[in-house]
């Protein structure tokens, strides 16, 4: 069958794959017009924000060290005075989706452009859009201004990223890729993002349950988690993000590995209603069930599997499916409170999905 009419929008940015930080760093923020840039980092990853502004030299206004999950509101304000105290005239955000989010707030009050160096799969630095955290309500939104000038990715960076975190985040991922397949405006040029996004991320992440250190596959799950973000700025998320982003926001629930579990449940929901998707994850995943298929993914990858061991109370479960149901959205299946009451209480108890 030829294309459907369709509408696909092209992001302006400049992706550097496969290049290492120390070496060109300093000539992508140059790139970028930059003179004076503030790393931003997680506390954790210190170390990795001072080598950032060690290769940027002249070009480095020092590290802000404070990126944390769910981007708190106390954190940018700090975070904006302090790069208009030190004069900041960009960020550079090294690490996972929390440093890339706190540069995003800060681009957002401050208009400073950003350049991102992503060493997890959670694929923030490819979308527009931004999330601040205020009194447990996480508030989002898309300004083209938080949209990353320049991201390298140098999979050096994340040969060391702990286990647990390359498979929650790695299915994180797949996520955005699994709902960019069945999304609204999705597309031919999103459907290959995603195709082949899904491909490299699977694969990937079973070879590095076996060798962690496996520079290879390293580098192509960093490949297919720039793919399977690109399909999170390019195309509007289902059921499946909006329970993760009701139960991060409102029950601070850890993000990559909410995704993790919720992933295979949200699917089982979904893809009786989106053939076409299940039809080419079917394929992919070398399954007639695909949900099932991710189920026993994360099982072999050693993520977590139900919302309770995430620390979710099973009370908890009725007033997120409200929230999730009371606001209406583009979804395969129709979202009704039953069904989402169905599936979360699956998830919370890491039953089978469906
Ligand atoms: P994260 O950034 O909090 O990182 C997880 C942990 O991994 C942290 O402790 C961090 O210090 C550590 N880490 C990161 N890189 C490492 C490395 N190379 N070696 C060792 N440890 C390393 O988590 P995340 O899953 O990357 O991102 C989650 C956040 O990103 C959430 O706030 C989520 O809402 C946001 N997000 C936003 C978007 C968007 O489009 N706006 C997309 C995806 C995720």
């Amino acid at each position: 069958t030829p294309p459907q009419p369709f509408v696909h929008e092209a992001r302006p940015m400049r992706v550097r794959f496969g290049a290492a930080l120390d070496a060109v760093l300093a000539d992508e923020v140059r790139r970028a017009g930059l003179r004076r840039t503030l790393v931003v980092c997680s506390p954790g990853q210190v170390g990795l924000g001072d080598r950032a502004a060690a290769a940027l030299g002249e070009l480095s206004a020092g590290v802000f060290a404070e990126a944390r999950v769910h981007v708190p509101a106390e954190t940018v304000e700090r975070a904006v005075e302090h790069a208009a105290r030190v004069g900041a005239d960009g960020c550079v955000a090294v690490g996972g989706g929390s440093a890339v989010g706190l540069a995003k707030a800060v681009a957002l009050h401050r208009g400073l452009p950003i350049v991102a160096v992503p060493t997890t799969y959670a694929g923030s630095e490819m979308t527009p859009v931004w999330g601040i955290t205020r009194d447990g309500l996480k508030t989002t939104g898309r300004d083209s201004r938080v949209l990353p000038t320049s991201v390298l990715y140098d999979p050096g960076l994340s040969v060391g990223l702990p286990m647990h975190v390359t498979m929650t985040s790695g299915l994180n991922a797949i996520a955005h890729a699994v709902e960019a397949l069945y999304a609204p405006d999705a597309n031919p040029v999103t459907s290959l993002l995603a195709t082949e996004g899904i491909r490299a991320m699977t694969t990937s992440l079973t070879r590095i349950a076996d060798r962690p250190v496996d520079r290879d596959a390293r580098a192509t799950a960093l490949y297919g988690s720039w793919l399977c973000g690109a399909c999170l700025g390019a195309t509007t998320m289902s059921l499946h993000h909006k329970l993760c982003h009701a139960l991060g926001g409102t029950l601070d629930l850890p993000h990559a590995e909410t995704h993790a579990v919720l992933l295979p449940h949200a699917l089982a929901y979904n893809q009786d209603a989106a053939p076409v998707a299940r039809q080419t994850l079917a394929e992919l995943l070398g399954s007639t069930d695909p949900a099932l298929a991710l189920w026993e993914l994360a099982r072999t990858l050693g993520a977590p599997r139900s919302l309770a061991e995430l620390g979710m109370a099973e009370a908890d479960i009725g007033p997120v499916a409200e929230q999730v149901v009371a606001h209406p959205y583009a979804n395969p299946a129709p979202v009704t409170p039953d069904g989402v009451d169905r599936l979360l209480r699956a998830a919370w108890s890491g039953r089978v999905p469906g």
